[in-house]
Order: structure tokens, then sequence, then C-alpha cells
């Protein structure tokens, strides 16, 4: 009998499964996709190491686990106040689902939540259907919308209402001869952010650097593309050596005061039944902080805090 299944394999889902890893009991992770990490996607080609999405964070050396999951020392500063992991980003999560022992369902989506003697049910895209004491949701909010209508459809109609700013994540690797003196970012424009990197573990070598450029609009286009349109919009004449172009439609909740439904999230979280925790960056009752690099120790948090919620829930319930 499975005690927790946790809905979502990006690191607030992982890190749920550890701690209950570590309280012994029994649960699944489901992830739709083929592969564990969400948003957190790393890459190497031609000596470049490439994160997809989430590359840079706050230092967070104080993190119980690193020392654990043997990162304590793969993490290397990498500007004032940030810090990046020396083989990028996945690392994290190669760490975490390589402690994890319990069950597996990939590429399979949970398409809603139901109630039966007591337990939850989950109902699964392809039909099948299983069971547990408590539930974890770490999927973003457009996916939770969904997965909750049955449950609770007042706040799935809010979360439903949840908006994204996409972005596309641009990963272009040159020799240094080919890149002009300054490469500046645009934070109100097309290119909110650019950061160029000569670090070992992200270039080849020094004569080599890693361009990171954030891209608003072009989805649309074919990689080819949207190459041109950074090299134009940089004066880059030379083609890079190796290119990643990577779309995130769900890269960041639009601003606090835009979102409606952020004004809501509080009343979400009290409105989800017991034995359900719903985490995730689309999920903090304040606006967020402004700063993008603090998410993924608050994650690490966030996971481990619904986890120990599960534990205490199910430890009540054997009680009565
Ligand atoms: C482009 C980009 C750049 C970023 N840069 C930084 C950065 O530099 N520093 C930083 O600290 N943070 C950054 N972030 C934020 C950080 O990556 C996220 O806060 C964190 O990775 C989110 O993890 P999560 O597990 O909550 O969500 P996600 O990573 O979105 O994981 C959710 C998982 O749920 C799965 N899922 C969805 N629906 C279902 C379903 N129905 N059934 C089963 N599974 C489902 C998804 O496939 C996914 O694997 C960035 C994010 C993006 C997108």
């Amino acid at each position: 009998m499975r005690d927790v299944v946790v809905i979502g394999g990006g690191l607030s889902g992982l890190s749920a499964c550890y701690e209950l890893e570590k309280h012994d009991l029994r649960y699944t992770v489901i992830e739709v996709k083929g592969r564990f990490g969400g948003a957190i996607r790393t890459s190497a080609a031609a000596g470049f190491v490439m994160d997809a999405g989430a590359f840079c964070f706050r230092p967070f050396a104080q993190e119980p686990w690193l020392e654990e999951l043997g990162l304590k020392h793969e993490i290397v500063g990498f500007a004032e106040g940030a810090c990046i992991f020396r083989g990028g980003s996945e690392s994290l999560i190669r760490a975490l689902a390589g402690k994890l022992h319990g069950g597996r369902l990939m590429r399979m989506a949970v398409s809603s939540l139901g109630r039966s003697r007591g337990r939850f049910t989950i109902c699964l895209e392809n039909g099948m259907v299983y069971d547990a004491g408590a539930i974890i949701v770490a999927a973003p909010a457009r996916y939770a919308a969904r997965i909750l209508r049955n449950l609770m459809p007042e706040a799935a109609d809010s979360l439903a209402d949840f908006r994204y700013d996409s972005i596309l994540r641009l990963s272009l690797g040159y020799r240094k001869r080919d890149v002009p003196g300054s490469i500046v970012s645009d934070p109100e424009g097309s290119f909110p952010f650019v950061f160029a990197s000569d670090m070992p573990g992200r270039a080849p070598d020094r004569d080599h650097l890693l361009l990171q450029v954030g891209m608003r609009g072009g989805a649309d286009l074919p990689r080819e593309a949207l190459v041109r349109r950074v090299r134009q919009a940089f004066g880059l004449p030379a083609q890079p050596l190796v290119a990643q172009v990577d779309h995130w439609p769900e890269a960041d909740p639009l601003a606090w005061h835009e979102q409606p439904v952020l004004k809501n999230m509080t009343a979400i979280h009290q409105a989800l039944p017991a034995g359900i925790g719903l985490i995730g960056s689309d999920y903090l009752p304040g606006p967020a902080p402004d700063c993008g690099i603090a998410r993924l120790g608050a994650r690490m948090r966030a996971g481990r805090a619904a986890a120990r919620d599960a534990v205490a829930y199910l430890g009540a319930r054997r009680s009565r």
C-alpha cells in the first residue's frame, strides 16, 4: 500500500521524495516526461556545459543535504552573491534521484485526484488509477488546476488563470576572439538577461566563452532564425561553435501585482484538503523575491516541509 504519491519530478518533487525516504514511507513519484528535473536541465557539447534553465543561485552552503548528496564541493562562485554547480545544475537533480528507492512512474501524466474510503485516488491520463494516503502536488499551476479540479473546483479555476512570462534561453559557445568587447542585457526589452562566462566547467578553456541569452518572443521561429537574431542584436559576425535553444513556456509567473491568482494563494493553500500539499514556485503566498536566483534552496526547503506535513498527517490518521 502506497503512503504518498508525489506528482512532478522537478526539484520540488524530488526534494519531497528524498525527505519521505528518510522517514521510511512508501512513495511513488509520477513524472509526465521521460526525465527528472523539470526546469533544471544541463547538456554538454564541445567542452561547453549549458544549463537550459536554472543555472545560478544564491549560495545555499548551509543547506543540510549538500554534504550528504556529495555536492558540497561542487558549488563554485560565479558572481557576487551567486553560485553555480561545477557540472551544471542538473548535478543536483542527479544526486537527489540517485538516492531515491521509491516507485517511479515516468512518461505518465496525472489527470485528476479523487477520494475513496479515506484515501486519495490518482487518475492517470492513460486510464490507470492508483491510491495513496497523502499527495504532494509539485507541478506548475496550469497543470495543478486540472489535477485538483475534482477536489476543489473554485481553487482550480483560479489556478487555471495563472499567467506566465515565457522565455527562450539560447546557449551559444564562442571563441573569445569572435565576440566583441561588451555584451549587455536589456531588462525591459527582447533580451532580459545575458551572461557570458569563460569559467572552467562552463567553457573548454579561457579562449572560449559561453553566452547564455534570455530572449522574449520568437518561440515560433526555427532555431537558426533565433540564433541569427541574437547574432544581429549583439553584433556577432561568426557562427557559434555550439548553439542550444530551449523554450520555457512556464518560465516565470507574471509579476505579483498583475496576477489576481497570486493574491488568492493563501486562500488556495487554506482550502487544500488535509493530506494534500502543493509546492513549487507558482504557489508563493506573497510577492516572490525580486531576484530570480533565490529559488533552488527555497524549492528544496518547501519539498522537505511538504514531506514532513505528509508524515504528520499519516501519523495522526494512524493513531486515531
Ligand atoms: C528558464 C528558467 C531559468 C531559471 N533560472 C533560475 C536560476 O538561475 N536560479 C534559480 O534559483 N532558479 C531559476 N529558475 C527557477 C527554478 O528552476 C525553479 O524554481 C525550479 O526548478 C522549479 O522546480 P519545481 O520542481 O517546483 O517545478 P518544475 O521544475 O516545473 O517541475 C515540475 C515537474 O512536474 C511535471 N509535471 C507537470 N504536470 C504533470 C502531471 N500532470 N503529471 C506528472 N508530472 C507533471 C513536469 O514535467 C516537471 O518535471 C529558472 C526557471 C526557468 C524556467
